[in-house]
């Protein structure tokens, strides 16, 4: 993959095969140059409508967007991707059945298990073993900055279950999502030494990622992007 100022890509992915990276601020992400990161034209860039629903869609041939927060396949040459400012991007690739996924989880999708439904999908259809499911958690919003009222918590709660997730000040709960979905992704059965989990939290950092908390309805998006090749 050509270098590119702006990209973080994960160690854990660098196989033969396929493409993964998440985007900063920084990257230019009109579609033309997100095809061109990895040598393909902008109509094999897929991105589903994200409406943070917990739907996931299983792309085939048809490139139609569709509203869907996940989107699976197992189709080589397409880059899929999911764009964010503050939720987490997730990247799934099963290096033995060649299936990716992309997923966009914020509390909502966090609180309906959108990456455990997704996980299950590539079971399902793909005959997917978690065991050979790798798994990126890009930066989004930290413990550090993500507080929330008791309905988020709770709802993210029961969908993951007690851990040190999150934790209690006063009455608020700040939430950590992306370890949430790593604990939701561990009791799927993806192996721990299978994950690879960005430290960075995007509302600390304003200069090099959009968040949606910091810059409100002024907010870009960065994203992350897979592909098998
Ligand atoms: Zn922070």
């Amino acid at each position: 993959m050509a270098k590119r100022n702006g990209l973080i890509e994960p160690r854990l992915f660098s196989y033969r095969g396929v493409k993964a990276f998440f985007s900063t601020s920084s990257f230019d992400h009109k579609p033309d140059n997100i095809a061109k990161t990895v040598n393909i034209s902008k109509k094999n860039v897929y991105l589903p409508l994200q409406k943070h629903t917990s739907y996931v869609h299983i792309l085939d041939k048809d490139m139609t967007p569709v509203i869907a927060d996940a989107v699976v396949t197992g189709i080589k040459g397409i880059l899929i991707g999911v764009q964010v400012a503050d939720c987490v991007p997730i990247l799934l690739y099963d290096r033995q059945r060649n299936v990716i996924g992309a997923v966009h989880a914020g509390w909502k999708g966090t609180a309906a298990g959108i990456l455990k439904k997704t996980i299950s999908v590539m079971q399902r259809e793909f005959n997917s073993s978690t065991w050979d499911i790798l798994m990126a958690a890009g930066p989004s919003i930290r413990q550090c900055c993500y507080n929330v009222g008791a309905d988020v918590g709770d709802a993210v709660d029961s969908a993951t279950g007690k851990g040190d997730y999150y934790v209690k000040r006063d009455s608020l709960r700040f939430i950590d999502l992306s370890s949430a979905n790593v604990k939701q992704a561990l009791s799927a059965g993806i192996p721990g030494e299978n994950v690879w989990q960005s430290e960075e939290c995007t509302f600390c950092d304003p200069d090099r990622f959009h968040s949606y908390r910091y810059a409100k309805d002024k907010a870009g998006r960065q994203g992350g992007f897979i592909m098998l090749e």
